[in-house]
């Protein structure tokens, strides 16, 4: 049934489902009548009585059906039943009050096995007829869904076993138990829980190498063994016997105390994955088995607290090894049996079972009570061969009262715990493209996202685009403070709208209103007629009502996810930006010839004027709207931010959508967030405790970084997304890079170079935390989330600009041009670069990748340098792994002139010859910063 149910591994505790349902009015006649019928459907099932069922239908029902309905739905050996009415509607043909159709759900229990149902049971009152105890009757019953196979599990006090040198293996990772008491939870099919008792090691070796390097930043060692306690165990009992050789248990007796300590360890980690909230339904703790192959180990060590191993086969990183409690990723990554069934890179695209094209959606907010009430109609459409559930990503906190498809009506929908997921279940299984329209109905608390990229949560690894400055970093003052104009952001983080299950492109209206006093910003276009004056809200326990305001908003290209922001702000201006994008251009001139570094970026303004457009736009409406003291800041960030928009839509040849809005907000720590349509930025408050030097995000000298950054993100990070989160230096990097390219335009030569010496310096000092491809979890062990910024942004940054600078300005730009064009709504990989670079420039740049992207280290050069009549003679030497790398040599004469030239130093050794044209002073290696190596001098 659960085709793929991964998140469960990581299920944590319960939280309320249904909520909201059919309000009861206990003295109404009717309602009354109502319930009755529904305790009598209950006491037929549970008395497993068919007779009983007969004699509910009414005189017209067919017996037959009804009792092939019943036979095939009601099992033998029923301990307990739970019926809830979830809908409930006047059926078709009827008076008023005289017919409905329901749809229950039922729980059925029988010993420790559960099957939930969703009946759909039309009902009618019969005319001038002896009614008896209740007076409903049944006209028709179907079955619209079903989800079986839970298992309450118990730890069996009548098995207990001594291990006998117990070797419990999986994928790197092994539980060794010389002696100790085992003991085990069973189902019919087999055993599928255990508990190892006693002084047993976990070992722990990854294979991959940067998965070592991540342990050895966590436990100080490349290959982890270390003492255990005890350990709980979950496998499919189809594997069992495969697991276990005969002579590892031996039957042992029972011994009370010893059972006590492994229930201990049973009830803490039971609950801890496959486990399924059944809210109103039943409060036990109901399991779903792993699937084969699955194998979830949680260890109790002595050093390590507790510690997760997991091999889910079903995800794209089938091993992991996490800490529950921290929230913290230790290993997550391809087994060799998966690396050869989906090759070395993954899309997370290729593992979800739908596609979401279009929201509708219609939300209110309270910011003063943080309250959201909303309705989302989502189309989708099955990219299985075969789906029966669909996964939704939701907030937990906000509970859903219905789901309903245009297709099937009402559906079946649980909530895993703590997993921010509700699972809607189909009657029937839908087949590849199968359109559907669900619309979901809710309401709940709701805080607003924090601006933080440290605690990023085990299972998904989306930390995009939500710019943050570590706390850590901002050094608090002695001045008094000004606190800063509230704000609430929802965005990628906190799941304000029903989603797949990873960011998915779609178009949207997004309907989103607020008490009168506040703005809102959202993702798309502003509609003509928005804001509009809304339905005010009546307020709980008074009389009074909140006059309301409702702004509309429509997202005519598709963007990665919806996001909206709410303060106290209002419009500061408008601005129609033309574009410097020649439609009609056939395409980049010609730059052969042009060696220096100047004569480069020269030519590069030619490049700007005459590029080939993707969408042929060529105008963006930008709006700013800004706090109340951060008005005046904001008059300015319209120019800047128009500047901003040419220069890069001239870059790439296109601007993916066609307005932004610049949302001047305040906070205490400088950064941003950048959705499609719109950017905020935060402004430190008047006067602020904090300052934010040595950080790897703050440029010195140039303010208008934050800005450049962020609008950056419409073209990479939103229009191209990337394809999971080893991916996200194509985001970070292409922002950080198109920023600095911005800081040279706006302020000249010397404030790029005053970026690049930053982007080395960073990049040089965290890359012993690992290579740029482990995405957010740089840095994530430790909870440093600078090393994260250090690689991600500014090597990546770094590495673009070395790119550049090995195959020359107009194989570059003309790569990055057409890999935006390929990659436009869509989701792009490291290796997309290289390919679109690779047919740019027609060489090679497997190793380039493969040593900045793919490793960490950090080149060390050996530089010499003589001269030679009319000529300089200069000489590279690499120990160790040859890398790529472009080097700037400055040359000064004599005569106070000066002179640069770049050497590709591609080999062990490279030599290179230039011409002089006077007597030499000084010759200097990598006088840019621009290589991001080590040099010595020979
Ligand atoms: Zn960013």
């Amino acid at each position: 049934m659960f085709a793929r149910l991964l998140c469960l591994l990581l299920a944590l505790s319960p939280t309320p489902a249904f909520a909201g349902q059919v309000a009861v009015r206990a003295t109404d006649p009717e309602e009354l009548s109502l319930q009755a019928f529904l305790l009598a459907l209950e006491t037929s099932i549970s008395t497993m009585d068919r007779a009983r069922w007969i004699d509910l239908l009414s005189a017209t029902a067919d017996r037959d059906q009804a009792r092939e309905f019943f036979d095939a739905m009601v099992p033998q050996g029923i301990t307990r039943v739970v019926v809830k009415e979830r809908d409930r509607f006047p059926l078709q043909g009827s008076l008023p009050g005289e017919g409905y159709r329901l749809v229950v759900e039922v729980f059925i229990e029988t010993g420790p096995r559960g099957r939930i149902a969703t009946w759909q049971v039309d009902i009618r009152r019969p005319r001038g007829d002896d009614i008896g105890r209740q007076p409903w009757r049944i006209v028709t019953q179907d079955r619209l869904a079903s989800i079986e196979g839970l298992h309450r599990l118990a730890l069996n006090p009548e098995k207990q076993f001594a291990a006998r040198n117990l070797v419990l293996k999986a994928v790197d990772f092994e539980l060794r138990l010389p002696t100790g008491d085992v003991f085990v939870a069973d189902t019919p099919e087999g055993v599928t829980a255990l508990v190892l008792i006693g002084d047993g090691t976990m070992v722990f070796q990854p294979a991959p190498k940067e998965e070592r390097g991540q342990l050895k930043l966590f436990a100080g060692t490349e290959s982890l063994e270390t003492p255990f306690t005890s350990a709980f165990v979950r496998v499919s009992p189809f594997e069992f016997e495969q697991r276990f050789k005969d002579d590892m248990l031996e039957p042992a007796t029972l011994d009370s105390r010893q059972y006590r300590r492994g229930l201990d360890a049973f009830d803490n980690n039971i609950t801890k994955s496959f486990v399924l909230d059944l809210s109103d339904l039943s409060r036990d703790t109901w399991s779903l088995l792993p699937q084969p192959g699955d194998f979830v180990a949680e260890v109790n060590t002595r050093r390590f607290d507790n510690v997760t191993y997991a091999r889910s086969i079903g995800e794209a990183e089938d091993v992991t090894m996490f800490q529950r409690e921290r929230k913290r990723n230790i290993a997550a990554y391809a087994s060799e049996q998966k690396l050869a069934s989906r090759g070395r890179f993954f899309d997370e695209d290729h593992l979800v079972d739908y596609d979401v094209l279009d929201y509708e959606i219609d939300a209110s907010y309270y910011p003063d009570r943080q309250w959201m009430e909303g309705r989302t109609r989502m189309r989708l459409r099955a990219r299985s061969h075969s789906i029966g559930v669909l996964t939704l990503r939701f907030a937990d906190s906000l509970n859903v009262s219905s789901v309903v498809s245009d297709e099937f009506g009402r559906l079946l929908f649980l909530r895993v715990r703590n997993q921010n997921s509700v699972l809607v279940n189909l009657p029937s299984p839908v087949a590849r493209d199968f359109p559907m329209s669900l619309t979901i109905t809710y309401s709940g608390r709701l805080e607003r996202q924090r601006i933080q990229d440290e605690s990023v949560d085990v299972d998904f690894s989306d930390g995009n685009a939500l710019e943050s400055r570590d706390q850590r970093s901002a050094q608090p003052d002695d001045l008094p403070f000004v606190p800063s104009e509230p704000k609430w952001l929802f965005s990628n983080r906190n799941y304000w709208y029903p989603q797949n299950q990873v960011t998915d492109y779609a178009t949207a209206k997004v309907q989103i209103t607020v008490p009168y006093e506040y703005q809102v910003v959202s993702s798309g276009i502003l509609d003509p007629f928005s804001p509009a004056a809304a339905a005010a809200a009546p307020v709980e326990g008074s009389t009074r009502v909140i006059p309301r305001v409702s702004y509309s908003f429509t997202t005519p290209q598709p963007v990665r996810y919806l996001a909206f922001l709410v303060s106290k702000m209002s419009r500061v201006d408008t601005a129609t930006v033309a574009l410097d994008i020649d439609v009609k251009s056939p395409g980049a001139p010609d730059m052969r010839g042009a060696h220096t570094l100047q004569e480069q970026l020269n030519r590069l303004n030619q490049i700007v004027t005459t590029a080939p457009t993707v969408g042929g736009r060529n105008t963006i409406q930008l709006s700013v709207d800004a706090n109340k003291r951060q008005e005046n800041r904001s008059r300015d960030a319209i120019g800047t931010a128009a500047e901003i928009l040419r220069l890069y839509a001239g870059l790439i040849g296109d601007a993916p959508y066609g307005a932004l809005t610049l949302a001047m907000v305040e906070d205490e720590l400088p950064g941003g967030h950048a959705p499609g349509y719109f950017a905020m930025i935060n402004n430190p408050p008047p006067v602020t405790p904090f300052n934010y030097r040595n950080d790897p995000a703050m440029f010195q000298g140039f303010p208008e970084f934050f800005l450049a950054h962020e609008l950056a993100h419409q073209w990479f990070g939103q229009a191209v997304g990337w394809k999971n989160y080893h991916e996200q230096w194509l985001s970070e990097g292409f922002a950080q890079y198109l920023a600095a390219l911005f800081a040279k335009e706006r302020r000249g030569e010397e404030a790029f170079r005053d970026v690049l010496r930053q982007f080395r310096r960073w990049a040089i000092d965290d890359s012993d935390q690992g290579p740029v491809y482990l995405g957010y979890r740089l840095g994530h062990i430790k909870g440093e989330s600078k090393v994260f910024r250090s690689l991600v942004y500014n090597k990546g940054a770094a590495v673009l600009h070395m790119l550049r600078r090995l195959v020359g300005d107009d194989a570059f730009f003309g790569g990055l041009r057409q890999f935006y064009a390929a990659n436009r709504f869509k989701k792009a990989g490291t290796d997309d670069l290289r390919q679109a670079m690779e047919t740019a420039s027609k060489r090679d740049l497997t190793r380039f990748f493969e040593r900045w992207i793919y490793d960490n280290a950090i080149p060390r050069l050996r530089f010499s340098s003589a001269v030679e009549g009319q000529e300089l003679v200069v000489k590279f030497e690499q120990t160790g792994d040859v890398f790529d790398i472009p080097v700037t040599v400055g040359i000064t004469y004599v005569d106070g002139k000066t002179a640069e030239f770049i050497v590709p130093v591609t080999e062990a050794t490279t030599e290179t010859r230039f011409p002089l044209t006077g007597a030499v002073r000084s010759v200097e290696p990598n006088v840019d910063d621009a290589a991001v190596a080590h040099f010595e001098r020979r």
